[in-house]
């Protein structure tokens, strides 16, 4: 069993780690930026070392990480999510140390981190891919081409894209003549690469995700599958497991595609298997992202699989603990992510101190969070301050048990997704569990909340009041 972990993020994915390698006996180095000397994370880890005065360029120096994991003793490299979890260099530079990099190898993440290359692979492994482009683009003349052959809307995307960005969706050729050279510099300053490719674009799609696990002795099994149709600009804030939207053959067929996917590329460790669900009830492979996802929480939450600890174990050369057979599912889960943004603002970001944090708790609630009260949000990093996870049997326990939790939390000091989840969580068509892509461009009106303080949350910052002044 590995010893000693560095963890090469930040965050409450940070936390999370360092939370699995406590319970496993393993001791936890974190590394932080001098705007993150007073974040969660260092706290929470065993040991802390400063990446450097840079707020972001620390956490992508390779080199440097590399150097302090092999320099503090450590034996392996956790890369959470973003940064360097899927870059391939990094993976390669860690087995050059001799670390393990708890993830898949340096080639499989490049050749899946690739869009274009994974879809060439999966075509090969017979699994059915959303219709696009063959390879990348060579210019506007053959994006056109390709536009005209597919059908309009098309999707003109980044090959190394992620995190929702460098994707447009084009109506006619006007569009993708103008959006052409907008993605490719957008592609490139984001992901150091100017190459694009088309896909169709599936109208008012589902995403339905895979998650799965593979060890090296052969074994690869699926974790059932996540809805997380709910985003704003392609990006999730809410998701769900299993999806409400699927029926047991289709949950059956996904996950054996997902696992077959999975073989085909020879891959080991947890990984997602990301699909569009039609209209028409077909799915159509999009992406496979390599590296543990910001919603496997809610996975973990109707399996009971602590997805995290079995990545440490897989990474540390363990075979998986169960067969396909032995993984049950109970209830629903439903992840919200809290950004720190004002929905009513084009979820424009919003900064500074927490003057008060309460989590919410009770039962089938856990929060996931990297915030305290007084800790002071810094603008250079993702907008995600915390994941509320509820669980309950059925899925109108589950939303009611969604309002009780998103109306016992408290994150006061400045503007987040709250309120605006409280709006969709009223919504008949989400409670309805049907819902596309399109569900919050469709319901402009779930923004119109009042941001008025409720009388409780009044009384609070009041009592706190009276309390600094008094001195109690
Ligand atoms: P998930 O796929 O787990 O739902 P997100 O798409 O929300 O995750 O991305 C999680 C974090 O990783 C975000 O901070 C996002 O910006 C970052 N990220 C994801 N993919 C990439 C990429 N290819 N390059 C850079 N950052 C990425
Ligand atoms: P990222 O790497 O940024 O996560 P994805 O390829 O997974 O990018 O796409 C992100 C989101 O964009 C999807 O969840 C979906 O909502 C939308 N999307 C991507 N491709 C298509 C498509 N061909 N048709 C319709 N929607 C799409
Ligand atoms: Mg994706």
């Amino acid at each position: 069993m590995l010893r000693k972990i560095l963890i090469a993020n930040r965050g409450e994915i940070a936390v999370r780690v360092a939370r699995a390698c406590a319970e496993m006996g393993i001791r936890s180095v974190a590394i932080h930026s001098e705007a993150d000397r007073h974040a969660l994370h260092v706290k929470k880890a065993d040991e802390a070392h400063s990446i450097g005065e840079d707020p972001v360029a620390g956490y992508l120096n390779i080199h440097r990480i590399v150097n302090l994991a092999a320099e503090t003793g450590c034996d392996a490299i956790h890369p959470g999510y973003g940064f360097l979890s899927e870059n391939a260099d990094f993976a390669a530079a860690c087995r050059a140390r001799g670390l393990c990099f708890i993830g898949p190898s340096a080639e499989v993440i490049r050749r899946m981190g690739d869009k274009t290359a994974a879809r060439q692979a999966m075509q090969a492994a017979g699994i059915p891919v959303t219709p696009g482009s063959d390879g990348n683009l060579d210019g506007l003349e053959h994006a056109r081409a390709v536009a005209a052959e597919l059908g309009y809307p098309v999707m003109l995307k980044a090959t190394s894209g992620g995190g929702g960005r460098g994707i447009r969706r084009c109506e006619d050729p006007g569009d993708l003549a103008r959006n052409f050279e907008r993605v490719i510099s957008e592609a490139s300053k984001a992901f150091g690469s100017a190459e694009v490719f088309l896909e169709k674009c599936i109208v008012d799609p589902r995403h339905i995700e895979v998650q799965i696990l593979a060890d090296r002795h052969g074994n690869s099994i699926h974790l059932f599958e996540r809805d997380c149709s709910i985003q704003r600009r392609n990006q999730k804030l809410i998701e769900i497991a299993p999806s409400p939207q699927l029926d047991d053959a289709q949950r059956a067929y996904i996950g054996e595609l997902a696992v077959r996917a999975a073989q085909a590329v020879d891959y080991e460790n947890a990984g997602t298997v990301e699909f569009l669900l039609d209209g028409a009830g077909n799915f159509y492979f999009m992406e496979m992202n390599t590296r543990i996802q910001v919603e496997h929480t809610i996975t973990e939450s109707i399996t009971g699989v602590d997805i995290v600890e079995e990545q440490i174990r897989i990474a540390a050369g363990l075979p998986l603990r169960y067969a396909q057979h032995e993984v049950g599912r109970r209830g629903f889960a439903l992840q919200f992510r809290i950004n720190a943004e004002d929905p009513k603002n084009g979820f424009l970001p919003s900064f500074g101190r927490i003057t008060r944090y309460y989590a919410p708790g009770g039962p089938g609630v856990r929060t996931d969070a990297a915030i305290y009260t007084g800790y002071k949000v810094p603008p250079y990093y993702d907008s995600m301050l915390a994941k509320v996870i509820v669980w309950a049997l059925t899925w109108e326990d589950a939303i009611a048990r969604s309002r009780r939790a998103l109306n016992d939390m408290a994150v006061f000091g400045i503007k987040t997704t709250i309120p605006y989840y409280q709006r969709i969580l009223e919504s008949a068509d989400f409670r309805a569990g049907a819902f596309t892509t399109s569900f919050v461009e469709a319901h402009p009106e779930l923004v119109n909340y009042s941001d008025k303080r409720r009388p409780e949350e009044l009384a609070t910052v009041l009592a706190a009041a009276i309390a600094a002044h008094t001195g109690h």
